[in-house]
């Protein structure tokens, strides 16, 4: 994933541990462990975020605040009846279409399966929230069918519906010289619910991100990373010839907003430490989020879940609480920014310091902890792609 002279070169071997290549980041476990870290603790930061559809569409992040305390805090939180919501229904639908897709060569076979993925977990949605344009345009998919996976361009699809299922694509295709396909998958597995730029640009934001926590760069190096990443993404948007003019037309929003966010937080150049507004508390918080949103909800766009995620893990450092309290307790779409960056999370700390009963009786453990491994297997082997 890198370029630039601080390169950290990806190791994928089970005792990875990039302590000493960024300091900065405390590291704990085997890399395989923390594959398990993310999948998991991006569903438990969901579940966590989603409370049973209480605080996700509860927009006042005081108030989750204080329900918060009356529950004892974090750390006593027992997920055994936080059912996660579509954002980790749709990742594990991604995670598994991954994994049964093996070792790739065919990429539409991928993007076939991924399609299929996505249209079958649909029957897994009761009381579980799910987005418009994911439920509308999954079930028009026709994954039998020579380019099913497709859909037309939509100017409405630019919801975080496609970045919340995306980062296990990073845990995926973690190899520098895999960027170009975790670039295309990406982007194809985005817009199947949402062709538009700020839709399917989040999830290359999600899963390039998760790509880089695997290599352990820092933090404060990865928007500087996206900027360097969106030229190619764009290449590979007018080499693929589908509603290319649409896209072009609608592609600087999503670029202009991060590069606007990355200047506000000093981070732009990769190289400084990134400066925070005090106070910036609860309060202050939810005005940022809402001040970076499309239409006054902050998190539920392409750019902004990424960016909120992103916010919270470079204040949070190694706390779970700090990350918890700034990417899953707020007044915006709280369940998928915290989705987000629990997997990012997950890939750097493992589960450091993480209260057991957060993630002990989480629903679709197993699947999750399943997936987590196989994605960890294939990701350290090279794929031959020859198709697409
Ligand atoms: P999902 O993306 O999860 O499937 P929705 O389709 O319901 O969910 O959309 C979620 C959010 O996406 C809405 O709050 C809407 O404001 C936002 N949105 C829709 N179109 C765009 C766009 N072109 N740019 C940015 N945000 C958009
Ligand atoms: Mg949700």
């Amino acid at each position: 994933m890198e370029k630039d002279s601080e390169a950290v070169g990806f190791q994928l071997n089970p005792n990875f541990s990039p302590k000493a290549a960024s300091p900065e980041l405390t590291m704990c476990g085997g890399l395989i462990e923390r594959y398990v870290a993310a999948m998991l603790l991006s569903a438990a930061g969901d579940a966590l975020g989603y409370f049973n559809g209480k605080w996700e569409f509860l927009q006042d992040g005081e108030k989750i605040h204080q329900q918060l305390a009356k529950l004892g805090g974090l750390d006593s939180i027992d997920v055994a009846r936080w059912r996660v919501s579509d954002d980790t229904v749709m990742h594990l639908a991604t995670a598994e279409a991954l994994v049964e897709a093996g070792k790739v060569r065919d990429l539409s076979q991928l993007y076939s399966l991924l399609a299929k993925h996505y249209q079958d977990c649909m029957e897994d949605m009761d009381g579980r929230a799910p987005g418009g344009a994911s439920m509308h345009n999954a079930m028009q998919l026709k994954p039998d069918k020579a380019n099913g996976w497709r859909i037309p361009f939509n100017n409405h699809e630019g919801g975080c519906g496609a970045a919340m299922r995306a980062m296990c694509i990073g845990l995926r295709f973690p190899h520098q010289s895999q960027l170009d396909t975790l670039i295309k998958v990406s982007i194809e597995s985005g817009r199947m619910t949402h062709h538009h730029p700020t839709g399917y640009l989040g999830a290359l934001a999600s899963a390039l991100f998760t790509a880089y926590a695997v290599n352990g760069k820092p933090p404060r190096q990865w928007g500087k990373g996206l900027m360097e990443v969106l030229p190619e993404a764009k290449t590979y948007i007018v080499q693929s010839g589908y509603f290319v003019e649409e896209n072009l037309q609608h592609w600087s929003y999503f670029q202009d907003e991060w590069e606007k966010y990355l200047k506000l937080r000093g981070i732009l150049d990769g190289k400084s430490d990134p400066t925070f507004p005090k106070p910036f508390d609860v309060k202050e918080r939810d005005e940022f989020y809402t001040s970076v949103s499309y239409s006054g909800w902050g998190g539920s766009s392409g750019h902004d879940a990424p960016m909120i995620a992103y916010d919270a893990i470079l204040a949070a450092g190694v706390s779970w609480k700090e990350l918890a309290h700034r990417a899953f307790f707020h007044g915006g779409d709280s369940d998928s920014t915290a989705a987000i960056a629990g997997c990012w999370w997950g890939v750097m700390y493992g589960f450091e310091g993480v209260s057991p009963p957060n993630y002990e009786k989480l629903e679709y453990r197993n699947r999750l902890e399943e997936v987590a491994r196989a994605l960890y297997s294939l990701g350290s082997k090279e794929d031959n792609i020859t198709a697409l």
